[in-house]
């Protein structure tokens, strides 16, 4: 897509559990190339959003799109499949299995087949190119030099970026994170800020979600922000530093 264009769009987006309204008339989109923050108190509905979005559930009300196709009801192998890839706000890591392992395998199973029938499934040519796919991301994201150590002996930052290179495989325009500096050092976000910059640099866009407002802040683009379901502002970080209904919905509650 060209830099710029609108390539997801969430189109008055009511989520509803049993009374509660966790997502409530949302609106809001994410351009080609840029690094759109979601943020918001505990329980603001940004994950349930997150789902939306990704297509992991499906709005009660409005609709999502991708690149003008409509997200909902689409298995993640087909949304992957249209450029669009996701991390899962807990690493699901196979401590055991080395770090090329985790990025092949995780590639493989992001699609709707289950863990025997992607091992059955799976002939020789698969599992080379699946592999040298899984190489190839895991030296974009400069974990390259980790490919045959156990994943459960990486630090948690590079754990994360594990994630990320797995997510990366099959070339999305499009990466949705869910807290990625979520319990992580300092140095550590500062890595994995400049690795998001650096996709960003390549073309990538990138929605997160964060509740670390500093790390956001230093990186990101734009930033909507959500409180009791609803879009609460949108705009610059500097623009949301200043805002005083933002203000008072992170130390006002
Ligand atoms: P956030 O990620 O901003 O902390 P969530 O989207 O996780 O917020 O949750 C928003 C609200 O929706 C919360 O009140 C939460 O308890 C509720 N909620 C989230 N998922 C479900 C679910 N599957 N069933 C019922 N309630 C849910
Ligand atoms: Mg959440």
């Amino acid at each position: 897509p060209a830099a710029g264009q609108v390539i997801l769009e969430a189109r008055e987006v009511t989520k509803r559990f049993g009374g509660l309204v966790a997502n409530d008339k949302m609106n809001l989109s994410v351009h080609a190339g840029e690094i759109l923050a979601l943020i918001g108190p505990n329980g603001a509905g940004k994950s349930t959003m997150f789902n939306q979005l990704s297509g992991v559930d499906v709005p009660s009300e409005g609709e999502v799109l991708f690149m003008d196709e409509r997200v909902g009801g689409k298995t993640s192998r087909q949304i992957a499949r249209m450029g669009m890839s996701r991390t899962f706000q807990h690493v699901k890591l196979l401590p055991g299995m080395s770090v090329l392992e985790n990025v092949a395998i995780g590639a493989h199973l992001r699609g709707d087949k289950g863990v025997l029938a992607a091992a059955l499934h799976l002939d020789r040519t698969e599992e080379a190119e699946l592999l040298r796919e899984a190489r190839r991301q895991l030296e974009r994201v400069g974990l390259g030099d980790y490919l045959y150590e156990e994943a459960g002996s990486l630090a948690l930052g590079q754990q994360r970026i594990l994630e990320i290179a797995r997510a990366l495989c099959a070339d999305p325009c499009l990466l949705l994170l869910d807290e990625p500096a979520a319990g992580l050092r300092h140095k550590e976000k500062q890595a994995l800020g400049e690795l998001l910059k650096r996709l960003r640099g390549e073309g990538m866009a990138i929605l997160l979600v964060e509740h670390d407002m500093d790390f956001v802040m230093g990186l990101v683009d734009r930033i909507v922000v959500m409180e009791f379901g609803q879009k609460i502002a949108e705009g610059l970080p500097e623009e949301i530093q200043s805002n005083p209904a933002v203000l008072e919905a992170y130390l006002g509650g």
